[in-house]
């Protein structure tokens, strides 16, 4: 299996630091609003290698974390008037719900940053007393990149090239630095924000700490896979290398996986440009599983431009996939002959060249591109090749090859339940009577619940409209 590591600049054969076990992190999304459809490229990307992984048989640890404590969650939390906590549980809570909408499995552990603050606290009092971080006058504990002879190692930048760049870029409050690529570990507490006790002042960690913290608590010094948005190769990464190795003196990681970019309109879809689409707005137009599908149209790394059209054609595809199924599972219901018969040997042969074709584009960097094709190739065996006279086993090896191919993709292969227009009226009285009495959480919920259901609602003059998505 090779892997493209952004580390070597190439890809390299996977080898595990223990055979049959993988050790892998992600990091998470910063939980202060829903999340975007380009912070889900990464959790449907990396889910997709786990499932694979998995499927070679290896034991996966996947650890992905959400950062709960950062300057645009205190902003909303003073915005509403709450607790910064109400802010990142409400929004952790919808990210999951969107994860499990996108069928992205819930990692092994999702470390929140607010709940690991001994561990943060801990490493970097490791690298105070090797000389690697230092405590400036107002309190602030920097990383003292000097110390670091590697610096730079992984997004391929020279540390004196930093040093002059950095040096135009003057941060104010940021005076005590030794050195102006120096970065920080913890930061003194400020007016009406959250704050840990620590051995240099009362305040908070940077934002790096947590997942060189997290990682090293729940997988160990060294791991085999750390992954993320390309975004954060420099600087998130490159300090994440220099905070645990500098701490262990040991390669901290030791394949470094990004994916590329999610664009709207060929420019970057983020939340400071105000070019996205939430997850959630998404759902009320697709089924998720079409978002899902689309993401893995591309490969990984490629940047990948997101508009309707395209969507359309993911929705079209997946519907091939399912009638393709639906056909076969017809079909083994009404076999005339049970076992496989002579004439559909040389199909079998096929379907297993076709597996092998899937394999190999997997195994070739994760190329879920050149899967999904192989995916497709199957179904048209399928409807080629299976027919009123064919066996049950034929159309039965057909359907579970076809389910387990979708299955690592993480393609959900049962059509969902066809929803009666008696349940759907139900609910929306049951949501009315909510918003009548003002339980707003629960219409919310009754809201969600039909969504995920594939009913899309629509309030107007006349009262609730409802269409199936
Ligand atoms: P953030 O909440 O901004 O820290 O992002 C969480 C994850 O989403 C990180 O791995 C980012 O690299 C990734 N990400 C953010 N925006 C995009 C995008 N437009 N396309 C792909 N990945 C993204
Ligand atoms: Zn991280």
């Amino acid at each position: 299996m090779k892997i493209f590591n952004t580390l070597k600049g190439r890809k390299e054969e996977f080898v595990p630091l223990e055979p049959g076990k993988v050790k892998m992190y992600v990091c998470g999304p910063t939980v202060y609003n829903f999340i975007h459809i380009g912070n889900a490229r990464p959790m449907i990307v990396f889910d997709t290698i786990r499932r694979y992984l998995e499927y070679k048989g290896y034991d996966v640890n996947y650890v992905s974390n959400f950062t709960d404590v950062d300057d645009k969650i205190i902003k909303k939390a003073v915005e509403e008037g709450v607790d910064s906590s109400v802010i990142s549980e409400r929004y952790i809570g919808e990210c999951k719900a969107d994860m499990a909408a996108m069928n992205v499995m819930p990692a092994t552990v999702h470390p929140k940053a607010t709940e690991e603050i001994d561990g943060m606290l801990d490493l970097i009092g490791t690298l105070v007393k090797k000389g690697h971080a230092y405590r400036a006058a107002d309190g602030t504990v920097y990383f003292r990149t000097s110390s670091f002879k590697e610096y730079g190692k992984l997004s391929h930048k020279n540390l004196d090239d930093l040093v002059s760049g950095f040096r135009e870029l003057k941060v104010t409050g940021e005076e005590g630095k030794e050195d102006p690529s120096d970065f920080v570990l913890w930061k003194p507490k400020k007016e009406g924000e959250p704050y840990w006790e620590s051995p240099w002042c009362q305040g908070r960690p940077g934002w790096h700490i947590e997942c060189s913290a997290m990682s090293r608590k729940y997988l160990g010094e060294q791991i085999d896979i750390h992954g993320g948005g390309e975004d954060l190769i420099f600087p998130h990464h490159e300090n994440e290398i220099a905070q645990s190795e500098a701490a262990s003196g040991k390669e901290f990681a030791k394949y470094w996986m990004h994916n590329g970019f999610l664009n709207i309109d060929n420019k970057k879809m983020s939340k400071s440009l105000g070019n996205f689409f939430t997850v959630r707005e998404i759902s009320e137009k697709f089924d998720l599983q079409v978002l899902r599908f689309f993401m893995l149209s591309a490969h990984y790394r490629s940047p990948l431009n997101f508009s309707e059209e395209l969507m359309e054609a993911s929705k079209n595809g997946l519907e091939r996939i399912y009638n393709g199924l639906d056909k076969l599972r017809e079909l083994e219901s009404t076999a005339a002959a049970e076992t496989l018969l002579e004439e559909e040997k040389p199909f079998c042969q096929k379907m297993e060249e076709l597996v092998a074709k899937y394999e190999a584009a997997m195994e070739d960097d994760f190329n879920t591109a050149d899967a999904v094709s192989a995916v497709f190739e199957l179904v048209k065996l399928g409807n080629s090749t299976a027919h009123g006279e064919s066996s049950r086993e034929y159309a039965a090896t057909l359907r579970k090859t076809l389910e387990s191919l979708c299955g690592v993709l993480g393609i959900v292969t049962q059509r969902k339940k066809e929803v009666l227009d008696e349940e759907v009226e139900a609910m929306i009285a049951a949501r009315g009577q909510a918003r009548k009495e003002k339980n707003f959480a629960l219409a919310d919920e009754i809201r969600q619940k039909l969504l995920d259901m594939g009913i899309v609602l629509e309030d107007t003059r006349e009262g609730v409209k409802w269409k199936r998505a």
